[in-house]
């Protein structure tokens, strides 16, 4: 990711696979889901540090396949998953992270956000929900957040799901063919649609204005489903080895 306050990013094909078969991906894959069992079990061992790992992406790009398909091995006990609706009365009547605060991680624990308080400079930009004046400096506290986070020992990881427009379009009409599926679909899908460009715009500023030392975001190619879960399972599965996590010594009584 370029650097705060730098010129346009340049974002990977949607498409990219980056020349791997799907069934090495496969195979990786399930070798990963093990490895992050084992790593889990020893986070919680340790108890000294928590992994936040943080989805966004447009509808359909794949933020609760990726829960799934990454997460599928590990001790449910370990996971916090949380997923960040539009804020309710009281979560209004705070300030914009003291709901997120609350959801992260405690030690020990893996959390994922599934849509986070990126939405507070996504969605409530795109419809002007707020004015500019006021999610603009968003990005200032994101980052100071972050870091206070990282600082008290929260490893986090941050994951665009980059899909494009026509497969998204696909993924839509699946959920409306499909009645097993047609329940993940809803017209204000369709609506927030129409607005890409707007959200794209968004996205690229958050790329460029949230892209930290301490918490740099990772653009996950995810036209591909297979391809976009061996992306982000490898960079949570290196993010705890090099935490590299030990067994507590047993004390000699
Ligand atoms: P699915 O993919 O299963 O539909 P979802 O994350 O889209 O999952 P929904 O209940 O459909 O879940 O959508 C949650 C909605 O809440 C999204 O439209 C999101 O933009 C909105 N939202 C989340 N946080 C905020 C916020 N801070 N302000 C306004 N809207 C928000
Ligand atoms: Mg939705």
């Amino acid at each position: 990711m370029p650097r705060r306050g730098e010129g346009p990013i340049d974002l990977p094909h949607p498409g990219d696979t980056d020349g791997v078969a799907k069934s090495d991906a496969k195979h990786e894959l399930k070798g990963l889901v093990k490895e992050l069992a084992d790593q889990q079990e020893r986070l919680y061992a340790d108890h000294h540090h928590a992994v936040l790992v943080i989805l966004q992406g447009m509808d359909a790009s794949g933020k609760d396949g990726t829960v799934r398909h990454v997460l599928s091995g590990v001790n449910p006990q370990g996971v916090h998953v949380h997923s960040f609706k539009e804020p309710t009365p009281l979560e209004h009547a705070e300030d914009f992270l003291w709901r997120v605060h609350d959801a992260v991680p405690p030690k020990g624990c893996i959390g994922v956000f599934n849509r986070s308080h990126y939405e507070d400079v996504l969605v409530v930009r795109v419809h002007d929900l707020v004015p500019e004046r006021v999610w603009r400096p968003r990005f200032r506290a994101i980052n100071d957040f972050e870091r206070m986070l990282t600082e008290s020992g929260v490893v986090i990881l941050k994951f665009f799901l980059h899909i494009s427009k026509e497969e998204q379009a696909k993924r839509f009409a699946k959920r409306i063919k499909d009645e097993r599926r047609h329940w993940k679909f809803s017209a204000a899908d369709l609506r927030e649609r129409e607005l890409w460009d707007s959200y794209r715009e968004a996205y690229a500023d958050v790329l460029r204005e949230c892209s930290t030392d301490w918490a740099p975001w990772h653009v996950v190619p995810a036209d591909h489903k297979w391809y976009r879960s061996l992306v982000v399972a490898r960079h949570l599965a290196k993010a705890l080895k090099d935490l590299d996590l030990h067994y507590p010594a047993v004390p000699e009584e």
